[in-house]
């Protein structure tokens, strides 16, 4: 069966991918399954840049196709911030840190100028050089306080006017229907053939 690398230490978003490309006949491997994984030096200035870089580096130490996927908050008050810092805004992949930071730092901001926008880049890239880039959004507002206990980082804080609920307010499937992932994911699903036979 064809291999691919799916650039993620993420036990739920690898199992998500593998039930995805399995129908494929594709079998998706992850950082989890090697040792001796090579630094990865997300030093791009976008999401794209640090996705590609992401992938490249992966691709150059393991010789096969690889996905990888890089996404974040942007919030229009704070200049785009955290942006590509999302993960490591106020602490590393420390939800808690982070969301008490971007609170702070909104606090005198009303609620309509608290809009901001979830971004997900997904890239795809093969040994002959063949590539594949797919994006999602979806538009909110940050609330003042969190709401809900469901989903993972910002998601309490991001609330989906059309839902009248927050990120953390959805089941799985609500979420994956209207966020930045989802959507980066779909367009990945409808090119995935034309790239991966190219
Ligand atoms: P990643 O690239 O998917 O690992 O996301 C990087 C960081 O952006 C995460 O650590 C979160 O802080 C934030 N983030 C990305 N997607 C979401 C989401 O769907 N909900 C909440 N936070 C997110």
């Amino acid at each position: 069966m064809p291999k691919l690398i799916f650039a993620s230490k993420n036990s739920g978003k690898v199992k998500e991918f593998r039930a995805f490309l399995a129908p494929k006949g594709v079998e998706v491997l992850s950082l989890l399954d090697f040792k001796d994984v090579p630094e990865i030096n997300e030093n791009g200035t976008t999401f794209e840049e640090n996705s590609t870089i992401k992938a490249k580096t992966i691709m150059d130490a393991y010789d096969l196709p690889v996905v990888a996927e890089d996404a974040g908050l942007v919030v229009d008050a704070l200049n785009g911030e955290p942006g590509i810092y999302s993960a490591r805004y106020a602490g590393d992949h420390n939800d808690a840190a982070n969301n008490e930071k971007l609170l702070n730092n909104l606090k005198d901001v009303p609620a309509e100028q608290r809009q901001a926008h979830f971004v997900a880049v997904i890239v795809a890239l093969k040994p002959d050089g063949e590539k594949l880039v797919t994006q999602g959004s979806v538009e909110g507002r940050i609330l003042d306080a969190p709401r809900g206990k469901d989903g993972f980082g910002y998601d309490p804080l991001f609330y989906y006017e059309p839902m009248q609920k927050t990120l953390a307010e959805m089941t799985v499937d609500e979420k994956n229907a209207i966020s930045h992932r989802g959507k980066a994911l779909d367009k990945f699903a409808e090119q995935f053939n034309t790239w991966w036979e190219a």
